[in-house]
């Protein structure tokens, strides 16, 4: 076979370049029976579950109607978000250090005390490690609090081994004066603030982007396990090959050096997985909530989400996140039964029957952003890009990035090539 653009992954950013190239002739190559990578859907019981809670907060309003174009009338909704946090069996506000005037009082004095004298707690931290970067803007109690313990959970590492900038726009920041302002005037509107769903799943956006990919472009269930870079050959698990002109990667940047032969510290390249329950019960939980944040050890998951209160169903439908080091490998059934005596620890579940489940783990889930993935990642994708291969995709970037992210970029790639 040959093509002039072979494409790598049928998820957001390869079915997005697909839509924006202009040339009939690529291909795109899916190692899965289907398409959406980590953005599927699975319809259980009359529940609707993403691989983990998918949420969207465009900021391209182009973006978000070329995406609506595609999709049914009255798909989409929009919800003014409500996300809490339990500490210490407090509920208080996201995000945790705007809020901390919520909490007792003797907890309040600690944040805003620390918050006023951080300077002495960061002083025993690396500067440019994302610890270091939260106590220097929060101090000790804010940081001790919520924000370590809460992304020691989800990351599952030393917060010291990522950059001071890991979570890039994504984390919320605020500073001394936003913090007290907020005691008074409320404003924890301003990090996204609302959010839209589809009501069929976080797929209906994926399969707006397939809608303009003919089928026979898309090969499903045929991954690449070889390129060779400078024949432009890949090879797949078909045992067939494939030439290529260019090569657009949407797998994950560790996976397509190995499949290049480019020779790297495979140590560079850290991540998390996550493993994510979806779990619909009889009847209706808390409400006025559509996620909540668990920073304390003692609950297994570090956030817990509500599609029912999303889509304003009848009975109560979660999601719910663990965290797990890239070489661990969960005891799925042992994490489900902690996982629900958990919830009823938490004051979620109490009698409900559980009349329907599924999980998965996403391996890859976060990728750890360190300085040397960053230099690493600039050197070799550079090297790729002078050999026609271009990694993309929140994977293929080695990066923390939504949806839109991902079709921007596969745009401006696209774009690149339709002014050769
Ligand atoms: C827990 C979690 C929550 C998230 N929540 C949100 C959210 O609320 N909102 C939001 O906008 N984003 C969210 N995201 C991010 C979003 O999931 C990603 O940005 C997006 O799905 C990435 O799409 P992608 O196409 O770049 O990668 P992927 O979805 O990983 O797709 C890559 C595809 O390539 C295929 N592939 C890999 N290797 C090969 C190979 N060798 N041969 C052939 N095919 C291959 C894979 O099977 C996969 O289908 C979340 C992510 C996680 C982990």
């Amino acid at each position: 076979m040959k093509t002039k653009y072979l494409v790598i992954g049928a998820g957001m950013s390869g079915l997005a370049f697909a839509n924006f190239i202009d040339s009939d002739d690529y291909l795109v190559l899916e190692r899965d029976e289907a398409i959406g990578g980590w953005c599927k859907t699975i319809k259980r019981e009359g529940f609707v579950w993403d691989y983990s809670g998918h949420f969207f907060h465009f900021k391209h309003p182009d973006i978000e109607a070329y995406l609506r174009a595609r999709m049914p009338d009255d798909e989409v909704v929009t919800v003014e978000k409500l996300s809490k946090i339990i500490v210490d069996q407090s509920w208080i506000d996201f995000p945790f250090q705007k809020n901390i005037h919520q909490l007792p009082k003797e907890q309040f004095i600690d944040c805003l005390y620390d918050l006023y004298f951080r300077n002495e707690a960061a002083k025993d931290f690396d500067q440019a490690s994302f610890k270091g970067m939260l106590y220097e803007k929060f101090g000790r109690s804010i940081s001790e609090m919520f924000l370590v313990p809460y992304n020691e959970k989800l990351y599952a590492c030393d917060l010291e081994q990522l950059d001071r900038d890991a979570m890039g726009r994504f984390f919320p920041h605020a500073d001394l004066e936003d913090i007290v302002r907020n005691m008074r005037r409320p404003d924890n509107a301003s990090y996204n603030a609302s959010f839209t769903y589809p009501k069929n799943g976080a797929i209906m956006y994926v399969n707006a982007l397939k809608s303009e990919v003919p089928d026979d472009r898309v090969l499903l269930g045929e991954g690449i396990v070889k390129i060779d870079l400078a024949q432009k050959i890949a090879t797949t698990t078909l045992g067939r090959t494939v030439a290529f002109e260019y090569l657009i990667s949407s797998a994950p940047f560790n996976r397509l050096l190995e499949l290049s032969a480019l020779p790297h510290d495979p140590a560079t390249f850290s991540y998390n997985k996550v493993l994510c329950f979806n779990l619909g019960f009889d009847r209706k939980g808390p409400e006025d909530v559509h996620w909540v944040y668990f920073p304390e050890h003692k609950y297994s998951f570090y956030r817990v989400g509500f599609y029912d209160n999303i889509l304003n169903t009848e009975r109560m439908s979660l999601y719910v996140e663990l965290g797990y080091a890239a070489n661990d490998v969960p005891d799925v059934e042992a994490a489900r039964t902690r996982v629900l005596a958990d919830l009823r620890e938490a004051g979620i579940v109490s009698d409900h029957e559980l009349v329907a489940h599924h999980d998965v783990v996403l391996d890859p889930a976060y990728v750890h952003i360190t300085r040397q993935s960053r230099e690493v990642f600039e050197r070799l994708s550079g090297v790729l890009a002078l050999r026609g291969v271009h990694t993309i995709g929140r994977y293929g970037g080695w990066t923390y990035c939504s949806i839109e992210d991902n079709i921007v970029e596969a745009r401006a790639l696209a774009a690149r090539f339709n002014m050769l």
